[in-house]
């Protein structure tokens, strides 16, 4: 008998109607003798809503009681599934991350997985029960409940199919598959039918929601068979695997408004300026993504780099408080976001890059940073020019 697990996310489990839905894709898959788990999310805005109340009482939350109260919204979703479970005669039993083994690290709020030591869900699956466990929680070394980051029940979901060895995991969402870009944002998008593992991390790394960064990296390592598909219909979705059939120059396109530019100009043309700036930013912990540095004119030179917008004020903050380093002006652009084509074949072929950039340029849209690696290129544009450099580079590359 194979073993796969599924993952229903908040949309798909949102209503009594949406979780009896769920609860029958889940029946017919054991009633075909398979052995189930079910990983799912909290109900639709479920944890946005706590986000807020939190936010009501307190602007800084401690970090550990946020995992306390956000891992409750799953919790909801595993009783209520295996409820309705229940009603359709299949036996179900819900498993909260520590019940099904989910170690994690103490960085609370943004953990990681350590293992997986899934013997409670074995021992229900044996006793041939559906079994329903609640994303995005573990538990640390100290028995602290934790949360592993926003979308984090992708991951709970391919960290159990590793650890149990089963044959596919399926991420049922509300959407029929991996597209072309969000389907939801750009007129044209298309179903892809397949895309590599490491298309899809780029993607995902790059704000395509659709599935979480880590949820990829961590089925590329240990070779988890990976579908996206639709809770709503029966259609076929996407499958993310080592290799496709043919190597696309361009698989998608994607954006992340999460962006922040902190731009440092008239710093002095001397060895070991970059090594302060960045030193003092990694000791602290802050991801700098983009760095552009110009060449030097009049013994000055430019440094402008890109973090998360949470760490933006951070590191201006650190910057200004550095002695050592010094420069003319130091400012901060929140109104900014990437846009990032990807595609495996990309290395390959000429004129990818030159493509997006035309595709821009007809638009009248500045590009404010490049950056490119083997399978992806990013630009940096002012956030308001978003949604049409979008449309533009899609059309450029799938009209
Ligand atoms: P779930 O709650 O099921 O985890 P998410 O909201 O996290 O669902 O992810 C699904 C959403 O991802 C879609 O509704 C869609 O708007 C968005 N999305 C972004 N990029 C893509 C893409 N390339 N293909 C499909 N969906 C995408
Ligand atoms: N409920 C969590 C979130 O909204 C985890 C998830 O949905 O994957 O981010
Ligand atoms: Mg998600």
């Amino acid at each position: 008998m194979a073993l796969i697990v599924l993952k229903f996310g908040g949309t798909s489990v949102a209503n009594t109607e949406r979780l009896f839905n769920a609860a029958s894709i889940a029946e017919k898959a054991w009633r075909d003798g398979e052995d189930v788990v079910v990983v799912v999310s909290a109900q639709g805005d479920t944890t946005d809503e706590l986000l807020q109340k939190a936010a009501e009482i307190c602007p800084a939350p401690p970090a550990r009681e946020m995992d306390m109260l956000l891992a409750t919204g799953e919790q909801i979703s595993i009783s209520l599934l295996c409820m309705a479970l229940y009603q359709l005669g299949c036996p179900a039993v819900s498993l909260t991350g520590w019940q099904a083994g989910m170690t994690t690290d103490s960085q609370h709020t943004a953990s990681r997985i350590r293992y997986v030591e899934p013997g409670r869900v074995k021992k229900e699956l044996a006793q041939h029960k559906i079994v329903v466990v609640a994303g995005f929680q573990g538990v640390d070394e100290y028995s602290d409940i934790t949360t592993i980051g926003r979308g984090g029940s992708d991951t709970t979901a391919v960290a159990l199919a590793a650890a149990l060895g089963a044959a596919r995991c399926i991420i049922y969402t509300d959407v029929d598959g991996v597209y072309t870009a969000d389907p939801r944002m750009v007129t044209g998008a298309r179903k892809l039918d397949e895309i590599t593992y490491d298309e899809m991390l780029e993607l995902a790394s790059m704000g395509a929601q659709v599935l979480h960064n880590r949820s990829v990296e961590m089925a590329k390592r240990h070779r988890v068979d990976l579908e996206v598909r639709s809770s709503f219909t029966n259609e076929p979705g996407t499958l993310v695997r080592e290799e496709t059939m043919e190597s696309r120059n361009v698989s998608g396109v994607a954006r992340d408004l999460d962006v922040a530019v902190i731009s440092l100009t008239g710093t002095a043309d001397v060895p070991g300026i970059a090594y302060k700036i960045f030193d003092r930013l990694a000791e602290e912990k802050i991801n700098v993504d983009m760095i552009v540095q110009s060449a030097a004119e009049n013994g000055q030179k430019h440094i402008c780099f890109t973090v998360d917008q949470e760490h933006a004020a951070r590191a201006l903050e650190l910057i200004k408080r550095q002695g050592d380093v010094e420069y003319r002006d130091l400012a901060m652009d929140p109104d900014v976001s990437k846009i990032s084509i990807v595609g495996a074949g990309m290395a390959g072929s000429t004129g990818v890059a030159s493509d997006m950039f035309e595709a821009l340029y007809e638009q009248g849209i500045n590009i404010m940073f490049i950056s490119t690696s083997e399978i992806k290129v990013s630009v940096i544009i002012k956030s308001e020019d978003t949604e049409r450099a979008m449309q533009a580079i899609h059309d450029k590359f799938f009209g």
